[in-house]
């Protein structure tokens, strides 16, 4: 088949390589190449990457710069616990990115219209992230703005691992990202649009040159929310179609799994559909769990069901997570 990738993201220039050797890809890029760039933390987890890659003839390995051992977890200056990591690392994701269109036909600086790729291609993705500019908009859409700095640190780093504080209700998080001996990501996002201040206040506290800033809004709309998944010979592949892990605010491995699941179900936008809507099903949940608590209507008792699943969730995707999951800390963060 045809088929034109649209946005080179993680989700785009995953699917890319897995796609390649059997179909005539082309993908497409907004941005120049020379300015090609990826506004993320760079966060992920080692074991759930390393299966991905290895899917594209990659080494996850290689890409790693700094593989954590324990985040810091900072409850508003009330009370700091540490949370065990066992995979959760950073890496260099622009150049992953590139490896996985290395070999490939991509088009950089170019914003096609829907009518000129129709007329070429058969399927035409949208992995557009958060833009999603071939799909209808969405009637109930939920992002959150984040602003993130690359920190140089000359005279040592603040932190020597992860390092995060969530913000009261839920409405987001502060995080520090290790980048290596004296590089870090410093940022935030915020539904009550404190994000920027957040980031300055660490900024200010902490010092350093800043390398890099940029921003975007993150989609937290669940798959669930983000119907249509298709129309026409569009198909959303990643944050498009709201594969972020609200929690979190995680997008990667999400995203590369649906890029999984759209090549299983290749040509079958039915039960590509279909098999989106169960694996992201508990997205959902954790999504209308954040939700009741930034409108100030958490309930313990109504919602302990709800915690009860998303904790066995974690719990027993720990490996995939990264992390120790234990119901203490997340009843620490859903009480916060
Ligand atoms: C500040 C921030 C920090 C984050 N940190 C993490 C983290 O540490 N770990 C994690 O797992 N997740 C993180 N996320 C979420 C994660 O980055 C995204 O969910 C994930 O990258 C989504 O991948 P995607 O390929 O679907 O979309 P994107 O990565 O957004 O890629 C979309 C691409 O499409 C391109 N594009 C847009 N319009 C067009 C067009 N018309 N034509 C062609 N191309 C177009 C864009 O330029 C972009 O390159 C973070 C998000 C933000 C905003």
């Amino acid at each position: 088949m045809k088929i034109a990738v649209m946005g080179m993201g993680v989700a785009g220039s995953y699917l890319v390589s897995r796609l390649k050797n059997d179909h005539e890809v082309v993908g497409f890029e907004r941005m120049d190449e020379v300015k090609h760039d990826s506004i993320c933390a760079w966060g992920s987890i080692k074991s759930t990457m390393t299966d991905l890659c290895k899917k594209s003839g990659i080494d996850f390995e290689k890409y790693v710069v700094h593989d954590g051992k324990k985040m810091h977890v900072d409850m508003n200056n009330q009370e700091r616990f540490q949370i065990g990591l066992h995979g959760l690392c950073t890496y260099e994701k622009l150049s992953l990115i590139k490896d996985f269109i290395k070999d490939s036909e991509v088009h950089f600086g170019v914003n096609k219209k829907l009518e000129e790729l129709e007329s070429e291609f058969d399927i035409i993705v949208d992995c557009t992230g958060f833009h999603r500019i071939y799909l209808p908009k969405l009637e109930q859409d939920f992002c959150l703005p984040t602003y993130e700095y690359k920190i140089e640190y000359e005279n040592g780093v603040p932190f020597d691992d992860f390092y995060i504080k969530p913000f009261p209700h839920m409405s987001g998080y502060f995080w520090y990202f290790p980048m290596g001996k004296n590089l870090a990501h410093i940022g935030a996002g915020d539904y009550n649009k404190q994000h920027v201040e957040e980031t300055n206040k660490f900024f200010k506290k902490y010092g350093g040159k800043v390398t890099k800033t940029v921003g975007r809004p993150i989609r937290l709309a669940t798959p669930n929310m983000c119907k249509p998944f298709y129309k026409g010979k569009v198909v959303g592949v990643g944050e498009s179609i709201g594969t972020v892990y609200p929690l979190l605010g995680e997008g990667i491995i999400p995203s590369m799994m649906c890029a999984d699941i759209f090549v299983k179900n290749l040509g079958n936008n039915e039960s590509y559909e279909k098999e989106v809507d169960e694996y992201f099903k508990i997205y959902g949940k954790v999504f209308n769990f954040i939700r009741t608590k930034l409108h100030n209507k958490f309930n313990l008792l109504r919602m302990l069901p709800d915690l009860l699943s998303i904790f066995r969730y974690m719990k027993k995707n720990e490996e995939r997570f990264g992390m120790e999951i234990n119901m203490r800390d997340l009843m620490k963060v859903a009480k916060a």
